[in-house]
């Protein structure tokens, strides 16, 4: 024998497992001295027995059939089903887990099967310990995901009630100038502490994956013109031009979302800068829409610019007050995860950071026409207190809406005939008569044929959410006392949707 095939045999014999053939009666016609050591069997022992001596006595009366079952389908491969583990039984009586890889031959016209064997025990070991760390791992961070945004929306409460109180107090003594200025200092710390608290429930809810996105239609230009009227004090109070882009594009995306993504790059842009611009830019390219936003502030080190986006990372300020509590770009490195945009970021130290945000080009729709305004529309306000009507629609025409407002449910249904697709609903949840908002709108839709948009106003929402168990199409619940802001973002989202009399009808 040369040496290569002696070295051949040696690999065999010793090779890193059991290896044994079995003819077509499952008996063992060769085994290595690797069975020694994972079987506890000397090689000449198992020759001329059945190969169900490995097995426990538990195994053995399906074994057959497994055998058979694997000559009808032979082919190499490895043994068990998934999930389900092999047992071995070594020579003294004791079993261990196994990895059984068959392959079958022919040798002289007889049918074989060459079986490798490993003991998993150890590997199994590890996977367990592995599972469980893991387990542990998601155990613990949803747990810390609850917490943060329990606590965080549990202390919204007392502060709410401390900005109350600070309005009651000016209110009570409005000539001392002392007094009104610690209060508009406690004013701005509340302020503060809110942010804080905002951006911790978006980071725990994101990550908690709590938050599904809602696609609708969204209008570019009105989530622009929405930010540059919550910037534009912050800009010109450090006298930065706060420049947007016209855009005509309409996304298919979640408009929340894509405003809070923006809202804290504007937002840091202006903060790390101290003059020059900030601008927020668009560029349509082959491969979706690119979204700048751009500053001439201070920049940020090359070597820090991959830690930015990770919780509570903050480039060292050198002695500078800090500015935010870094969770800004841990916001947005989640909502785009969501959205499935990519955000890169190119910084030069004391010369300014362009932020990119690839929005892919399956969420870009068509854009309308040039010059085409956003659509108008008309508020159907019903709303059975007077005084809160007429608020209402005071408020309304300001914001430069038309309206229409009746008392009653009744009133409402009388006014389908006068409804077109440029009317949204705008209802109190509770109407005092024995009909809810709600009834009014399915009512109302009944009789047009079409989804009227609507906007349903309630004291307490949460009571209302648990009745109407499955979202209304193009319906929103809003909470009284109601946030402007999230009122005038709700009608232009509503406004913005395609009206349903077309495409949307049932
Ligand atoms: P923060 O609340 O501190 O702004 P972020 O997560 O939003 O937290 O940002 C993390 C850090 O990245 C910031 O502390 C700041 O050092 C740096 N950074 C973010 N945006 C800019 C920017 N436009 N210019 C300069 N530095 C920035």
């Amino acid at each position: 024998m040369n040496d290569n095939a002696a070295l051949c045999q040696q690999l065999v014999q010793f090779s890193p497992d059991a290896l044994v053939i079995v003819d077509a009666e499952s008996i063992v016609r060769f085994a290595n001295e690797t069975t020694r050591v994972v079987f506890g069997h000397p090689p000449a022992e198992l020759i001329g027995r059945s190969i169900e001596v490995l097995l426990p006595e538990r195994f053995r009366v399906n074994h057959a059939g497994h055998v058979a079952a694997f000559h009808r389908r032979p082919g190499s491969r490895e043994m068990g089903l998934r999930d389900v583990e092999l047992i071995a039984l070594r020579a003294d009586g004791s079993e261990f887990p196994a990895g059984i890889r068959l392959s079958p031959f022919e040798w002289q016209g007889a049918r074989y099967v060459a079986a490798a064997v490993r003991d998993m025990t150890e590997r199994r070991a590890i996977d367990a310990s592995l599972v469980a760390a893991r387990a542990e791992a998601e155990r613990a961070n949803s747990a810390k995901s609850r917490f943060l945004a329990t606590a965080s929306h549990d202390l919204r409460q007392p502060m709410h009630s401390m900005r109350l109180l600070n309005a009651a107090m000016r209110k009570l003594e409005p000539q001392n100038v002392e007094l009104r200025e610690l209060l508009q200092r406690q004013d701005m710390a509340i302020e503060n502490a809110t942010h804080l608290l905002d951006a911790l429930l978006d980071v725990s809810r994101l990550e908690s994956g709590a938050i599904s996105p809602q696609i609708t239609s969204v209008h570019l230009g009105l989530v622009f013109a929405d930010l540059q009227r919550e910037f534009a004090a912050a800009a010109s109070s450090k006298s930065l031009s706060l420049e947007f882009c016209d855009s005509r594009v309409v996304l298919s995306t979640d408009r929340m979302l894509l405003t809070r993504l923006l809202q804290n790059l504007v937002g840091n842009a202006l903060k790390y800068t101290e003059r020059g611009y900030v601008r927020v830019t668009q560029r349509i390219e082959a491969d979706g829409l690119v979204l700048g936003v751009e500053d001439s502030g201070i920049g940020i080190p090359e070597d820090k610019l991959d830690r930015i986006f990770d919780e509570y990372y903050q480039v060292d300020p050198h002695g500078a007050p800090r500015l935010g509590v870094g969770l800004g770009l841990a916001i947005v490195r989640e909502v785009s995860r969501l959205l499935g945009y990519a955000v890169a970021v190119r910084s030069r130290l004391g010369e300014g950071t362009q932020v990119t945000v690839r929005v892919p080009p399956q969420s870009l729709q068509a854009e309308p026409p040039s010059g085409a305004p956003p659509p108008p529309c008309r508020l159907v306000l019903v709303e059975d207190n007077v005084s809160v009507r007429t608020a209402m629609e005071l408020y309304l025409t300001m914001e430069g809406y038309r309206t229409l407002s009746v008392g009653s449910a009744g009133e409402a249904l009388a006014l389908a005939a006068q409804l077109g697709p440029d009317d949204i609903l705008l209802a109190d949840y509770r109407l005092g008569d024995s009909m809810s908002g709600i009834d009014v709108l399915h009512r109302l839709r009944a009789q047009l044929g079409w989804e009227l948009p609507a906007i349903l106003l309630s004291g307490d929402l949460e009571s209302v959410l648990r009745v109407v168990k499955s979202p209304i199409p193009h319906c929103r619940f809003l909470s009284k006392p109601v946030d402007t802001n999230a009122l005038s973002e709700t009608i232009v989202w509503l406004c913005g949707r395609p009206t349903g009399q077309a495409n949307e009808a049932r």
